[in-house]
């Protein structure tokens, strides 16, 4: 009798309620993913599979497997499970000896089951059934039986000919596959905000081209170091997929900037040139869109209008803000926990540029004719002299 774990079972969510063409290839995008994870990790498995509202890892090594899948776009909670075959008594007999194995002294517990398919038993009969079984042939831990809040649980869930029996759940990172959804554009500063806004456009299945403009000679290289930290701790959560980072030069059309723009609004053309030149990669890399930071209010360049002032610079594509309307609390939060935080910069400002007392309400009158005596070329020349640093290989064979 075999207490060893043989597989993990992966748990999706959204994909599961997709039509079936549309779930059929995020499953496989998911599988592919989550093989390419496995590998890159080291972690042994002989097959990831999928039975309906599932995804199965066969492997010798569950409990790693767990975490690394778990980290999986699209992939809601995995758990390392004993499989047995589908007959109450199999149940019974490696529900008891996993209990054995996980289930603390003198603690609480409840069993939960769910069951898909034709059984000659209900699931209600496997809470029961194991959960006497596990009270009469475990009196050595001295548990008792609490439904509504245990210390801890066993889970059955049988499906078909298999059962599958575990007491853990490693929660995921959510989401849907990459590259269910297209290229973006993710302008990241070394801030806070913009590394965990290209997270969540990460997490909805978009695949990355992340963009830093280098304010050189307006900021000191930290910034680009600290930019490139984020890209290549945020790259690592893509699969499959080539990952690049542009690094542009944003000097020269600062300068310009600085000497036609009004000061109170340098911010307002400073971003209206960086939309201008991550539109420029967007057709390089036949992105969709772009993606930044911003939240309402956090800056002087974040409020309404000057978004409005700042947006009008480019028309063709769509500008992106996935933080739009978090507090700024919840996106410190985000980034701690998908680990962007570390990098970011601490109260240093990425430019020495900012005015004293920026516009908070732009003149957009004031656009076109401060933009008439710039010099545009400056733009595509700092494109050429971008950096591109490829964060992660290519495409696996499908
Ligand atoms: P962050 O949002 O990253 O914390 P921030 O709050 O200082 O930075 P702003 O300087 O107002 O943001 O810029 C707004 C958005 O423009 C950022 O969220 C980021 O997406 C983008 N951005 C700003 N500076 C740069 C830069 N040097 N390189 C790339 N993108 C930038
Ligand atoms: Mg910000």
């Amino acid at each position: 009798m075999s207490r060893e774990y043989s597989a993990v079972l992966v748990r999706f969510g959204e994909i599961g309620i997709k039509s079936d063409q549309t779930r059929k290839r995020m499953i496989r995008l998911l599988i592919q993913h989550i093989q390419a994870a496995l590998t890159e990790s080291g972690v042994n498995f002989s097959k990831v599979r999928s039975e309906y509202g599932r995804i199965f890892i066969e492997t010798n090594d569950a409990s790693a497997a767990a975490q690394e899948a778990s980290r999986v776009f699209g992939v809601v909670s995995t758990s390392p499970v004993v499989t047995t075959s589908a007959s109450l008594d199999s149940i019974i007999d490696e529900g008891t000896s996993l209990a054995k194995l996980k289930f603390e002294k003198k603690k609480s517990f409840a069993v939960g089951s769910r069951r898909v398919g034709t059984h000659d038993f209900s699931s209600q009969e496997i809470r029961e059934k194991l959960g006497a079984h596990i009270l009469k042939n475990l009196k050595e831990l001295d548990l008792e039986v609490d439904l509504s809040s245990p210390d801890q649980s066993i889970y059955v869930e049988v499906r078909d000919e298999n059962a599958y029996i575990f007491t853990e759940t490693v929660k995921g990172v959510g989401g849907m596959p990459t590259g269910s959804q297209g290229k973006v554009v993710c302008m990241i500063s070394s801030g806070l905000d913009s590394p965990v806004a290209a997270y969540k456009v990460m997490k909805r299945g978009c695949i990355p081209v992340f963009v830093h403009f280098d304010n050189s000679p307006y900021s000191d290289e930290t910034n680009v170091e600290l930019a490139t930290k984020q890209a290549q701790h945020l790259a690592q959560f893509i699969y499959n997929h080539e990952v690049k980072l542009y690094i542009v030069p944003h000097g020269d059309d600062l300068t310009d900037v600085l000497t036609h723009a009004p000061r109170k609004m340098t911010c307002v053309f400073c971003r209206r040139n960086m939309y201008r030149l991550a539109r420029e990669i967007a057709l390089i890399e036949d992105a969709d869109a772009i993606v930044t930071g911003e939240i309402i209010g956090e800056q002087a360049s974040q409020t309404t209008r000057n978004l409005l002032a700042e947006s009008s610079a480019v028309c063709d594509f769509p500008i992106l803000r996935p933080c739009i309307g978090d507090d700024k609390v919840e996106v410190e939060h985000l980034g701690m926990e998908i680990g962007t935080y570390k990098f970011a910069h601490e109260a240093v400002s990425c430019c020495s540029l900012p005015p004293k007392h920026p516009t908070v309400h732009s003149q957009l009158e004031a656009i076109p004719e401060a933009e008439s005596k710039m010099d545009f070329d400056v733009l595509k020349e700092e494109i050429a002299e971008a950096e591109v640093i490829i964060l992660r290989g290519g495409k696996r064979d499908t």
